[in-house]
């Protein structure tokens, strides 16, 4: 399952921040997921628990937010929402069901969005990355 070598990753970048700064015991955790990989928080947090057992990061909280893509389209330069893709966004979904690139690499959207303003195939797009926003420990 993807959530849990997202959570792997994270744990492990993690307990290297932890020893790097000597942090005994870390006590929160703010993780960004990517909204468009449509990440099962449940499972990640399931994920995060199991395999920080042992290290500086066992019992800490975690707090998810969820981050909305953002799209630009390098032809007619206009910016857009995840929710004005949304039909297309559904299609991959639709298409590759489980196996759904978007879930693995939100990173290849712009493979897969057009431009909803002049239809073009020339979009790059930002927030798509998981992202350590705060660490609290002592
Ligand atoms: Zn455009």
């Amino acid at each position: 399952m993807h959530e849990w070598s997202l959570a792997h990753s994270v744990v492990a970048a993690l307990d290297k921040f932890a020893q790097e700064n000597n942090i005994r015991r870390v006590v929160k955790v703010v993780v960004s997921l990517p909204k468009l990989a449509m990440l099962d928080r449940e499972i990640f947090r399931e994920a995060y628990a199991e395999l920080s057992k042992g290290g500086p990061l066992e019992g800490s909280e975690l707090v998810i937010e969820e981050e909305p893509p953002r799209f630009i389209c390098r032809s007619c330069g206009k910016e857009f929402a995840l929710e004005q893709v949304a039909p297309q966004v559904a299609e991959v979904w639709s298409k590759y069901g489980e196996e759904n690139p978007l879930h693995f690499l939100p990173d290849l959207a712009p493979m897969f969005i057009r431009c909803p303003y002049c239809g073009s195939e020339n979009v790059a797009a930002s927030n798509t990355e998981i992202r350590i926003k705060r660490v609290e420990g002592i």
